[in-house]
């Protein structure tokens, strides 16, 4: 079998139900090297409290230092309530902020799709979510959670202020809107770019540069301009209008969150963080399941891998251009629900449980 060249991909399993959902990934990536014409070369490093514990700092210079030179980073989890009460700049979580910010990771997709197999565990009617398939597209870097001046300031008489500043850049905006506009091209070619340029400065000049960035480059793109309040408001009534969703740090926080209970369980859903292109077309990425590291289930073999197997597949698409093995993964994790296989987070009346490690080999069994 004639080996293509080797693609670096640094494991970091993090804390909690981490290293156990990014085990099953590793035996995944395992099975294409043996299998397929690839050639992945896995590295497997500490990060969140983990790394805390046995360096002191939630990600050392060494281990970040191998993500700059990765081409793709899997991120299990981080934390947990051993560490909430380290200062703020030791917190687990900081590694995957230093992570995000220091690769320049600007646009973070979120999908939200439901399997029908899986339509019962939504909170909404079967109707309204079965074969929903939406891309939420968040702008990671910029918008309030970064904006300067900021701080809490004394004022008088015991009074004080915070202060957070929104602002984007018309770059800032471009970008990750050209991230969904090529997203949406290879789906359903509809964009749906949320703000709120009806109260603040920075949403108008949102709608106005994704506007006149689809009128240059995107015009067989279909383009809806919404307000993020009725989004939000969208997304229960009737979500399946939704293609692409793009939209600010802020707001796309929310949407995403609230786009993904749409879906059921947090066991089941991948994420990617993806950065710009170099000049040889090389991207830096960061792909993680968007659960935590559920400390109240770690250790007992039960949690769903399936969120950081879809991250993978996620890897395969983005950063390795690799869709036929994607889809080839994606249609593996169908086979398994179709054959009524469950971890006990989506476990339901007829289905068969299975632990987090038969999840894997089942997904497993069904490459080809
Ligand atoms: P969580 O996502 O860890 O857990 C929420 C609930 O969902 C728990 O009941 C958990 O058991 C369940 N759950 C989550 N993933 C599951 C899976 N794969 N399979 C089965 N059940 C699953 O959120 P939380 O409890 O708010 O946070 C726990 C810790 O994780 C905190 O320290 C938090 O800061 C951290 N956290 C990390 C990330 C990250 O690393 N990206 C994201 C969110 C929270």
């Amino acid at each position: 079998m004639i080996k293509v060249k080797k693609r670096k991909v640094l494991l970091l399993p993090g804390d909690g139900i981490g290293p156990e959902v990014t085990k099953e990934v590793r035996k995944i990536i395992e099975w294409f090297n043996k299998n397929k014409s690839l050639d992945f070369e896995i590295d497997e490093d500490l990060a969140g409290g983990a790394s805390y514990d046995k360096h002191g700092t939630p990600i050392t210079d060494e281990v970040f230092y191998k993500a700059l030179e990765s081409e793709v980073v899997i991120l299990g989890a981080v934390g947990g309530p051993k560490w909430d009460n380290l200062e703020f700049s030791k917190k687990p979580e900081r590694a995957l902020l230093k992570l995000r910010k220091e690769l320049k990771l600007f646009a973070n997709l979120r999908p939200a799709i439901c399997f029908k197999q899986l339509v019962d565990a939504s909170s909404l009617k079967p109707e309204i979510v079965s074969g929903l398939d939406i891309m939420i597209v968040r702008e990671l870097t910029g918008g309030i959670y970064f904006g300067e001046p900021r701080g809490i300031k004394p004022i008088d008489k015991g009074e004080r202020k915070g202060i957070n500043t929104h602002t984007y850049t018309t770059s800032e905006i471009v970008r990750v809107a050209k991230v969904a506009f090529d997203l949406a091209k290879k789906r359903a070619n509809k964009v749906t770019s949320c703000e709120k340029s009806n109260v603040m400065e920075a949403g108008q000049l949102w709608k106005e540069e994704v506007q006149a960035l689809h009128d240059k480059e995107y015009k067989d793109v279909e383009l809806n301009h919404m307000l993020a309040d009725n989004c939000a408001m969208q997304l229960l009534r009737n979500p399946k209008q939704f293609d692409v969703i793009v939209t600010d740090n802020l707001f796309g926080d929310m949407l995403s969150d609230q786009a993904s209970m749409l879906t059921g369980s947090l066991g089941l859903l991948p994420s990617a963080s993806l950065g710009a292109k170099n000049k040889n077309g090389e991207m830096r990425a960061m792909y993680e399941p968007i659960h935590g590291a559920a400390p109240d289930i770690a250790g007992k073999g039960i949690a769903n891998p399936i969120a950081t197997i879809l991250s993978f597949a996620m890897a395969l698409k983005y950063s390795l251009d690799l869709d036929k093995d994607a889809e080839g993964l994606e249609k593996a994790v169908q086979s398994v629900l179709d054959d009524g296989l469950r971890t006990k987070d989506i476990l339901t009346k007829g289905m068969k449980e299975v632990s987090t490690t038969e999840m894997g080999d089942a997904i497993i069994s069904k490459l080809k």
